[in-house]
């Protein structure tokens, strides 16, 4: 699937990208996280959440104890990076999606995490806010379901205090890993 996946000519992103960003994880994998799509920094390594964003994000998953790469299997709603670091158009994210389709199914998650708002519209179809939805779950194909703030949201908002969304993402994230312990002490 990542070979055929790597050669993709599915839409236009396909003429101005380096690399197709596949994924990165195990497969199977209980825990699956969703993105946007690849920046720069993604578009030059062929890895997910590779650049300011992306280490942010694994800081914040690590200090919950999911470790990266062995824990989660991280991908995106678009595997090509979007020019000028603009949102994916809705086309770009309609003609990916057999792609992640595919994850989907190989990875098999127990646990899917949508990270920020371009996750939460192409899965669940939702024009929310994350802030309405971050901290509820729901059944996405029977998988249990959540939502956080994207992480270039929490570099612009970097406050730490109580209540505020990087606070608030530390806690989504901590409920991410209890519900994965549950599903490891239940496989083991
Ligand atoms: N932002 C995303 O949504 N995905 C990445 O892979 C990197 C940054």
């Amino acid at each position: 699937m990542a070979a055929a996946c790597s050669t993709c000519t599915g839409c236009k992103l396909a003429k101005t990208r380096n690399k197709v960003v596949v994924g990165d994880g195990p497969v199977p994998c209980n825990l699956m996280l969703i993105g946007e799509g690849p920046g720069a920094d993604e578009d030059e390594q062929g890895l997910p959440f590779v650049g300011r964003s992306g280490q942010l994000l694994t800081q914040i998953i690590e200090s919950a104890g999911i470790k990266r790469p062995q824990d989660v299997f991280i991908t995106n709603i678009v595997k090509c990076r979007p020019p000028e670091n603009r949102a994916p158009e809705p086309e770009e994210g309609e003609a990916c999606r057999h792609w992640l389709d595919e994850q989907l199914t190989l990875v098999k998650p127990k646990i899917l995490v949508l990270v920020g708002a371009t996750a939460l519209k192409a899965i669940l179809g939702k024009e929310k806010a994350i802030s309405a939805v971050r901290g509820t779950w729901t059944k996405y194909q029977g998988i249990d379901t959540t939502v956080i703030f994207h992480p270039s949201y929490l570099l612009r908002y970097p406050s730490k205090e109580k209540g505020k969304p990087k606070w608030l993402t530390w806690q989504d994230v901590k409920a991410v890993k209890s519900a994965l312990d549950l599903f490891d002490q239940a496989g083991s």
